[in-house]
Formats: C-alpha cells, structure tokens, sequence
C-alpha cells in the first residue's frame, strides 16, 4: 500500500518548482492530487505529464472567490500551499507596496485557503495542512530578503497558530523551511542580478553541503508530511537547508 492511498491533497502553484515536483511525488505515493495555478500553459504540461490521479485547474491563490471555489472543488485531505514570491531587496530598496504584495501571496494566500478547507477537514476528522515557508524566516537572515524573510517568518506564525487551535481535532499543520533549491524562478532571479554565474556561485558557497537542493527533496518532505506517517508532528518549521542554519 503507497503511503497517500485515499487521500486528496490539493496544491497551490503546482505549475513548476517544488509544487510541480510535490504533485507528481504525492501521485507517485497514491493520492489522487488536484494541481493548481495561475498559469494555464504550466498547468497543461503538467496534465500531459501526469497520469489520471492528477486533476488540474486555475486558482488565483489572490483572490478570495478563486480560493472558495477552487478548494470547494478539491475537498483535500491534505493542503499544500506552495505559492509564494521572492522580493530582493533591504529594507531601504522595498517600498510599503512591496511588503503588502509579499504578505498578501506568501501569507494571507495560506489564510484564505486554510479557512475555506478546514471545515470539511474538521469535519471529516482529519487533515494535514503543510504552508511553504524558508529558511530564510524567523530560522535565519539572509542578505537582500528582508520582506521575503518577514513573510516567510509570518508563515510560521500562522502554521503554530493553527496547528495548536485544532490539535485535538485530527487536523495538524506543519511549515517547510527550505534553503536553496533548484527551481525555474531560481535561474530568473540569478539572472535578474546581472551576473548569474557569480549569483549561482555565492547561492551554492553559503549551502555548507556545497550545493542547492533538488526540487525532488523537498517534495520528499511534503510526501512525509503529508502521510499519516508524520502523524505526531505538527506546528513545526521543517528545516530542509543542505546545513546553512546548522
Ligand atoms: P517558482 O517560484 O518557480 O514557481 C512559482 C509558481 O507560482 C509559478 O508556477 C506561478 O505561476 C505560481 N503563481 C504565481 N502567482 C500565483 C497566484 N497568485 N496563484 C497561484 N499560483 C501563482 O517555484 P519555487 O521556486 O519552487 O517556489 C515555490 C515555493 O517555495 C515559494 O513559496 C517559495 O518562496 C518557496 N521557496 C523556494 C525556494 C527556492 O530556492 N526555490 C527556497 C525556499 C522556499
């Protein structure tokens, strides 16, 4: 027996990344998975690439009518919200509109979503509800993410926060803090530096293990985390960063 046989786990920015890599994890585990986006295009090559167990379809984690209608249509056991954007800057290069639209798709995306799958997971009993945080958070600092760490950090927040509310419900809720993991939007924002070979190199020198993660890994985490297997452990940041907060 695979260790998500039964369950429905629906997924936010599935498209590409660690979301996309979740979602054929989860299938490859025996969940039947709903993958969403904003994007259609990504959302069709992953269709193409998945078998039937995955169902895909657009979601605006932005938008409250988008997030009701989408996880009304997923009923999950389980909720990976994996949406979330990277700001670079200090405090001195971002604005009050930056930390808005970093608060809004890093956190209250997981605030909406949460509260509209929790009472069919009250409900039912049970759920795993698993929230995309960082390393780079209340876990550790890094240089030029001073709103990304800030949102991230509010994503632990909010993880405890829930876990502790509906402990005893059957619903646990856990955060993955990663450090740099492979990834489409990874390669952006090293080019967006202007030198993406010293960027790569500076991203690899502070992993102590000498390299960044797969995508692949960190589903891993999301597989356990999701299985009843991790049925002891919630509230907790999940660190997952090749030893750069060790
Ligand atoms: P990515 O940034 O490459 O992809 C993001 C996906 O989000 C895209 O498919 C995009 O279409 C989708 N998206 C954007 N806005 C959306 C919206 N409003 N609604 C729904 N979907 C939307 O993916 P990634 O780098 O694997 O990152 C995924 C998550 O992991 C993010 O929360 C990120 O902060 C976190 N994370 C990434 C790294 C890393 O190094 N890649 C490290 C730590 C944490």
């Amino acid at each position: 027996m695979a260790r998500l046989d039964g369950k429905r786990a629906l997924v936010t920015a599935a498209g590409q990344g660690i979301g996309k890599a979740s979602v054929l994890a989860m299938a490859a585990e025996g969940a039947q998975v709903i993958a969403t986006d904003i994007n259609p295009d990504s959302l069709a090559a992953l269709a193409a690439e998945a078998g039937a167990q995955v169902e895909t379809f657009t979601m605006d984690v932005l938008n409250k009518e988008s997030v009701a209608d989408g996880v009304a249509r997923a009923a999950p056991d389980v909720l990976f919200n994996c949406a979330g954007f990277v700001h670079a800057g200090s405090i001195l290069d971002a604005i009050d509109d930056d930390l808005e639209f970093a608060l809004d798709l890093n956190v209250k995306s997981m605030f909406r979503t949460i509260r509209a799958a929790l009472p069919g997971m009250l409900e039912r009993g049970s759920g795993s509800i698993i929230n995309m945080s960082s390393a780079c958070s209340s876990i550790i600092g890094a240089p030029n993410r001073c709103v990304y760490g800030t949102s991230k950090a509010a994503v632990i927040g909010l993880t405890k926060s829930v876990a502790i509310e509906y402990i005893t419900q059957g619903i646990r809720c856990n955060a993955i803090c990663p450090g740099t993991v492979e990834s489409p939007s990874l390669h952006d924002r090293l080019r967006a530096t202007g030198d993406y070979e010293k960027a790569m190199k500076d991203f690899v020198a502070r992993q102590p293990m000498g390299r960044i993660a797969t995508a692949e890994e960190i589903a891993a985490l999301v597989v356990y985390l999701a299985s009843d297997e991790s049925g002891f452990t919630t509230g907790q940041p999940h660190v997952i960063d090749g030893g750069w907060s060790g």
